[in-house]
């Protein structure tokens, strides 16, 4: 059974039981002074109290919020002593009032060692450590005695005895396995036998309460693994309930006894530490002791033949006796877990109250979001593309959000959030739609560009219905000639999937006319090998590279690397970014195309960027 709920058990049968010695136990006073033999049992019931006192004492001790791993196992430690004694001591009477044949006293001894078996087996039922010992120290001396009569009658009432011991014995052995059982399978996960949820949200509310009291620390880690789920999609269950059966003994058997740990569903784990007095203590131990964990948790895994390789975001919050409720200290472990999530996962991230702050503006941002295109409080601007000789010949389409509540959100925030939340899929198609409309309204005014580039968002490029959402789109805003301008601007994240998949997707969205642009090149993979695969028209070089030319060499050599490899791949080259004239000539110097940036022009309101081309 589980621990507390074996102790609580106990507990309460310790009032029981004193009831059950003390007030019969006056009985056996009056028997002792009618049958002459008033001072030992006079003394037997002076045992009996205060063995009973100190029984009071144990009950009223127990409290569970406020006593630590070791202060309950002491405890425990005494109790067990405590019922050895108590039920001890009504064996003492039953050798006293045994041996009073004349008086009769012996039935009386016979009957009151029976019954205290039977009251043994029913309130110790929760323990195996303290039923059958007390059995025994009740049972033995009854079977011994019958056999000392010495006459038949007393060898049966003896073998009786014996099979009575162990009827009972069987019987408790039975009632509490399935005790235990049950107590098992409500608190404990089925695939990992680690704690489940449940229970670990009673032993949390308990663990804020005691350390309240106590003033200790204690850390909590919340494990979540990466990429679990591909692993599950591309090997199977299976494989993925192995391999989370794996990562549970691994954590098992590196936290052995001192921590709790709970599997909270899926592949999210979760550890308690012990409760230490000491804070800095506490904090240089959970830096070890995660670092290590951390450690251990990417070792390889061979399942089914496959090796495995794994690793996890690790959300750390320490618990102080200002820790609030359980939900709102598990809430911030979260945040913190998210957080090395987002940081490129496999790494470990202690809650602070930043951390905090940006997930409130998080939420405030994902709350609002849902509601910004119904209020129409996002525009498209744009940003002039330039040639050498410094003349537009094109424009990048950025996207700005003004809310009443959150003033101006950049799309660096807000694109994030509306791709994890999927909105980005409705926000997408408004942004291509309006600017569809904006590039047909412009040729037909004689606004005559020469490329026009949208950025396009991964999980908008993979979406089912994107083809034919562009489809649409292009069929209803623009004519042959338009569509042939416009560029989607697309990024390296896109490697998350196969190459194949996404080159087919590319093609397609060449057929409809479309050109594609690799934005932000030189900060991903950049590899030479999808530059082949895939059938992009242009590159974009990161504005930080181009900001940080006449500072860093590295840079200046990613730039000229960039532009040999787009003339070797016949792709054309736009420098984003480019803020100053010292820019702009070595751009041209080393063969840039396009230009874009601050040098040339800010972001652009619709009416603004009419005037400027006017
Ligand atoms: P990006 O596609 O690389 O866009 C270029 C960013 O550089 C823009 O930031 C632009 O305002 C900024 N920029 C332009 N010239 C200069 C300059 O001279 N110096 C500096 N320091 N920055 C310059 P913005 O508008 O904040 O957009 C940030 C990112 O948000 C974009 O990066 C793009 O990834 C994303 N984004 C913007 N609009 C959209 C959109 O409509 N759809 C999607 N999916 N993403 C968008
Ligand atoms: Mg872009
Ligand atoms: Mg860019």
């Amino acid at each position: 059974m589980n621990q507390q709920k074996s102790y609580v058990f106990l507990q309460k049968q310790i009032l029981l039981l004193l009831i059950l010695s003390l007030v019969p136990g006056l009985a056996y006073i009056g028997l002792g002074w009618m049958s002459g033999v008033v001072m030992p049992a006079l003394v037997w019931y002076s045992l009996n109290v205060l063995v009973s006192l100190w029984g009071w004492q144990l009950y009223k001790r127990y409290q569970l919020e406020q006593m630590d791993r070791a202060e309950i196992k002491s405890w425990y430690q005494k109790l067990t002593i405590f019922y050895y004694i108590i039920f001890g001591l009504w064996t003492v009477i039953f050798l006293l009032y045994a041996g009073e044949v004349e008086s009769k006293l012996h039935y009386i001894a016979i009957f009151t060692q029976l019954g205290a078996s039977v009251v043994a087996s029913a309130l110790l039922i929760s323990e195996r450590k303290l039923f059958i010992p007390v059995l025994w120290i009740l049972m033995l001396p009854l079977i011994v005695y019958f056999a000392l009569i010495g006459e038949w009658y007393g060898y049966i009432l003896s073998l009786f005895s014996m099979i009575y011991l162990g009827v009972l014995l069987y019987a408790s052995n039975n009632s509490n396995k399935m005790m235990q059982k049950n107590y098992y399978y409500a608190q404990h996960d089925a695939l990992t036998n680690l704690y489940n949820r449940r229970y670990f949200s009673d032993f949390m509310d308990q663990l804020i309460k005691r350390i309240k009291v106590s003033k200790k620390y204690a850390y909590i880690l919340l494990i979540d693994l990466d990429h679990f789920k591909t692993i599950n999609d591309s090997l199977g269950h299976d494989v993925g309930d192995k391999l989370l059966q794996a990562v549970a003994k691994r954590i098992g058997n590196f936290c052995k006894e001192t921590h709790t740990v709970a599997r909270l569903g899926g592949d999210e784990f979760v550890i308690v530490s012990p409760e230490y007095k000491n804070e800095m203590l506490c904090m240089e131990i959970r830096e070890s002791f995660t670092e290590k964990l951390l450690a251990i948790l990417k070792e390889p895994y061979v399942i089914d033949k496959h090796h495995l390789y794994i690793s996890a975001s690790i959300g750390v919050n320490k618990l102080t006796s200002a820790s609030e409720d359980a939900s709102q200290f598990m809430k911030e472990a979260d945040i913190a877990m998210y957080e090395a999530k987002s940081n490129g996962r496999d790494g470990i991230i202690l809650f602070n109250k930043g951390l905090a702050t940006r997930a409130e503006r998080y939420l405030e941002i994902e709350r609002n979001l849902y509601f910004a295109l119904e209020h129409e409080e996002i525009k498209l601007h744009y940003q002039p593309q330039f040639d050498r000789e410094e003349r537009i010949i094109g424009c990048e389409v950025l996207v700005r959000w003004e809310n009443s509540e959150l003033g101006s959100v950049t799309p660096i925030e807000f694109i994030v959030i509306a791709e994890k939340t999927g909105l980005i899929i409705e926000l997408g198609n408004y942004i291509l739609e309006e600017a569809f409309k904006t590039l047909q309204d412009w040729d037909d005014k004689g606004i005559v560009l020469e490329q026009f580039s949208i950025n396009i968002s991964v999980r908008q490029f993979f979406h089912s219905s994107f083809l034919a959402d562009v489809e649409h789109l292009c069929e209803k805003y623009l004519n042959k000639n338009t569509r042939k301008k416009i560029i989607f601007e697309v990024t390296e994240t896109l490697l998350i999937e196969d190459i194949g998949k996404i080159v087919a997707i590319m093609e397609k969205l060449k057929y409809l006319g479309i050109s594609l642009s690799m934005d932000d090149f030189g900060t991903g993979y950049s590899s030479l090998g999808y530059l082949r695969e895939m059938p992009i028209d242009e590159l974009k070089i990161d504005r930080s590279f181009v900001g940080h030319l006449g500072k860093e060499a590295s840079d200046e050599l990613m730039i000229t690397t960039i532009l040999s490899m787009a003339k070797i791949f016949d792709l054309k080259v736009v420098a984003e970014g480019v803020e100053t004239e010292e820019q702009f000539n070595f751009l041209v110097e080393n063969g840039c195309d396009i230009f874009q940036g601050f040098y040339f022009s800010k972001v652009l309101t619709k009416e603004a960027f009419e005037k400027k081309v006017s």
